[in-house]
């Protein structure tokens, strides 16, 4: 049994609560050990350690703050085998699917490394007689971000990555359900140089949070997870004065027009529906055919795919997909198949009754597809998070395109087809903040910036590339007039140019 506790200082700390929580084995349904659930208390000891810390890192030049990410890259590097094996272990995904949620936090990192020239401010000679006027970036202060269980390694990147390289020092508050890789990266960022106090990991559960939202000294808030809390966190920390951009849950579709090729379209739903079970943010969890005749030639190919589909532990190399992170969510989508069952959504392939030999304690479920899905059903408007796929049927590529926008969610959204015209009108019209031509699952790279529209984000500006050195800097902007340009005399009116 592991005992995890908090990273404090620029080291392991236990925790002093008194409250703990256990995490599992997803792929035997084992408990693997228990992590500290951090007071009010505890949190305002990280914030003060950072807060002391924060001024003499601040102080040191970008590029030395760049060169300890370069240095930290490199033992991330020295470690993937055993950071993404510890990572499939805690929350269930397979193997080489953790090695991709390493690799597009690296891509973060990589960005952030950029910071000398990404931090440069602007400058105008000559704004009047003898005025220039400059601007910089400074670092905030102290900053949090409050991550969810689905990538414990990409999403924690991308918020202490550009933050840190930035001069802030950072409290991250990950997801107590997979506690492992986040306190590991902690580690590593000390071994590369950073100074104590810098990068601060405190585990916990809504205590730990509400004390981050509270806490006068944190200056802002990143928040990945659920709607729900992200509407939460938005609201309670903005009202003390934060900054804060919250990234919530999604409901992504994938319109299928008739002229797409229809296998190509079929893979890519296979992979980005039921791909890490569904537990994915920009995972597609519904198919919008355009036309009977396009339904029908997708579903015949999406039930053999989905009955050849191989689930297995997250140590096997050939597993599609593995178990889902606990028990308790294994039921809640299960109960989301009932619902759509019973909402009168026809069940063409059903995988509640999967088991895996040799497993069957772990936290498994088979594919399901709906067909004949309507808009008014809750397993079409809510998200399941789950190996859960709904195909509903359009009658026109305008029909297609409304139900998209109309969706409450709108982080992703993908267009299959060879018309031109219908994927330029459907990327410039589509009500949702990241959209794929042909590509099912559209994460941008980490040069732009990720972030959804309507309740898939509140807050105003994007996670990673240029939107994140706007969030974790404030501008300063100076004018400068010297005495050969100054006149003689008092001036009362505005000056004009
Ligand atoms: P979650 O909302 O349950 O938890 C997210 C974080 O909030 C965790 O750190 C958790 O400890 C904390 N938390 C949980 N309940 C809380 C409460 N009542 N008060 C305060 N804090 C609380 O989300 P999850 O299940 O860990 O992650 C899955 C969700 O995250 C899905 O909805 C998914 O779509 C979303 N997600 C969104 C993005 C994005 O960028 N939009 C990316 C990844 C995941």
């Amino acid at each position: 049994m592991v005992e995890i506790g908090h990273f404090i200082g620029g080291r392991r700390v236990a925790g002093r609560s008194g409250r703990s929580a256990e995490f599992f084995k997803p792929m035997t349904g084992e408990v693997q050990g228990t992590v500290a659930l951090a007071s009010a208390e505890e949190v305002r000891q990280a914030v003060l350690d950072a807060a002391a810390a924060q001024p003499a890192w601040a102080a040191q030049n970008p590029q030395r703050r760049a060169r300890v990410l370069i240095r930290f890259l490199d033992l991330v590097r020295k470690e993937f085998d055993s950071l993404a094996e510890m990572l499939a272990l805690e929350h269930g995904k397979t193997i080489p699917d953790a090695r991709g949620d390493i690799q597009r936090g690296i891509d973060v990192v990589e960005f952030a490394i950029g910071v000398p020239h990404l931090m440069k401010g602007e400058f105008t000679e000559g704004a009047g007689p003898a005025i220039d006027m400059y601007s910089m970036r400074q670092p905030l202060g102290v900053v949090a971000g409050i991550t969810p269980f689905n990538f414990p390694a990409m999403i924690p990147m991308w918020k202490f990555a550009p933050a840190i390289a930035c001069g802030n020092a950072f409290i991250l508050k990950p997801s107590e359900r997979d506690p492992g890789v986040p306190m590991r990266l902690a580690e590593l960022m000390i071994e590369a140089g950073l100074p104590a106090g810098i990068l601060n990991v405190v585990n916990g559960d809504k205590v730990a949070v509400d004390a981050i939202l509270d806490d006068p000294d944190i200056r802002a808030v990143g928040f990945v997870g659920s709607s729900a809390i992200a509407e939460y966190v938005y609201g309670r920390a903005a009202t003390r004065g934060k900054r804060v951009h919250c990234f919530g849950g999604a409901k992504n579709h994938m319109v299928i027009m008739p002229d797409a090729d229809m296998d190509q379209a079929a893979d890519a739903l296979i992979g980005a529906g039921y791909g890490s079970a569904g537990e994915r943010c920009m995972a597609v969890s519904v198919a919008v055919p355009v036309g009977e005749r396009t339904a029908d030639r997708l579903i015949e190919r999406l039930v053999p795919r989905i009955e050849n589909l191989k689930i297995g532990p997250s140590t096997d190399p050939d597993a599609d997909f593995g178990p889902l992170v606990t028990r308790q969510h294994l039921q809640k989508v299960k109960d989301y198949v009932e619902i759509g069952v019973k909402e009168g959504a026809e069940l063409l392939v059903d995988g509640r009754g999967f088991s895996l030999q040799g497993y069957e304690n772990g936290f498994y479920m088979g594919a399901c597809l709906f067909d004949r899905v309507t808009r008014d059903m809750r397993i079409y408007r809510e998200e399941i998070f789950g190996p859960v796929l709904s195909v509903v049927r359009a009658q026109s590529y305008d029909e297609a395109l409304a139900l998209v926008s109309d969706h409450e969610y709108g982080n992703g959204t993908a267009i299959f087809t060879r018309d031109g015209d219908a994927a330029r009108d459907f990327a410039s019209k589509v009500q949702v903040g990241m959209v794929g031509v042909n590509v099912p699952i559209p994460v941008p790279l980490a040069y732009y910036t990720f972030g959804g529209w309507k309740r898939s984000a509140f807050g105003d500006l994007n996670q990673y590339g240029p939107d994140s050195i706007r969030f974790y800097t404030k501008t300063k902007t100076v004018t400068t007039r010297w005495p050969s340009g100054i006149r003689k005399g008092a001036e009362f009116a505005m000056p004009t140019s």
